[in-house]
């Protein structure tokens, strides 16, 4: 699922980007440069998708999922179907939408009954299809009891993939969510080891600081991929072995306090 509040981003940043993508490269290498065609579904209701924006969704969805092949040992096959549903009109879209007052509405939502992705069109729109097929691929991987930190965390991560100059992909910073987390730390809003606990989706979307679950979630991915990126799939392994978030952490970083101190050194 995916929170309303990306209109705050300002515009993309070559330079740090390319330095996260390079990064990312590197850990991801065995298979980042193999070409293969996912099965990806786009029906936009109640419009039509411009030719340009489908073939650019094909690629950045297709380097999501190689991408995704870098974390677990599963690759994704080529014939997995990816369904995004992308609705121009906001009551249609919600018509899928288990509407509760406690949780906030949302950009975008996948849903793991039929694994289809559903996506309001708004100007941010790329970004929240990312976000969703992430979740999708995710469910692949046999992780619907994944901890939200870690699943929503990485569809923030992803989300930011782009297209620079019609030539190369990259994945840019969401700079707003990292600035927040500083602050937080800074008013001692953060209880690190309280919010790593949160499992179910419906106290994760509580409208009550909706906004620092996804900037700490998505700060915690940034951290790691961007200081040791070759923990994440170390995370998962731990995780498939039914280990919970602090021993999965404290088994890659030595112990989980010391994973908690460089986190935040990391945004000091
Ligand atoms: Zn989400």
């Amino acid at each position: 699922m995916k929170n309303l509040d990306k209109l705050k981003q300002p515009p993309k940043v070559a330079t740090a980007s390319k330095l996260i993508l390079l990064l990312a490269v590197i850990f991801f290498s065995f298979i980042y440069f193999n070409a293969f065609a996912q099965k990806i579904t786009i029906n936009a209701i109640g419009y039509k998708l411009a030719e340009a924006d489908t073939v650019a969704l094909n690629r950045l969805v297709k380097q999501e999922a190689n991408l995704y092949n870098g974390l677990f040992d599963n690759a994704i096959p080529d014939s997995l179907p990816v369904v995004i549903n992308i609705y121009k009109n906001r009551k249609e879209f919600l018509q899928e939408w288990n509407d509760n007052k406690e949780i906030m509405l949302p950009g975008g939502y996948y849903k793991p009954t039929n694994q289809q992705c559903y996506v309001y069109k708004d100007g941010n729109y790329f970004s929240v299809i990312l976000h969703e097929v992430s979740h999708r691929f995710m469910h692949y991987n046999n992780y619907s009891g994944v901890p939200k930190w870690i699943n929503e965390g990485l569809s923030e991560f992803f989300e930011a993939l782009y297209i620079a100059d019609n030539k190369g992909i990259y994945v840019d910073e969401q700079t707003p969510r990292l600035k927040r987390v500083k602050d937080y730390l800074k008013d001692n809003r953060l209880n690190l080891k309280e919010f790593l606990s949160i499992d179910t989706q419906q106290a994760w979307n509580k409208k009550d600081d909706v906004t620092l679950r996804f900037d700490v979630a998505y700060s915690i991915l940034f951290f790691i991929i961007k200081t040791h990126p070759e923990f994440i799939k170390q995370i998962f392994a731990a995780l498939k072995q039914g280990k919970d978030s602090y021993t999965a952490l404290g088994f890659v970083y030595g112990s989980y306090q010391l994973f908690e101190t460089r986190f935040k050194q990391f945004y000091r």
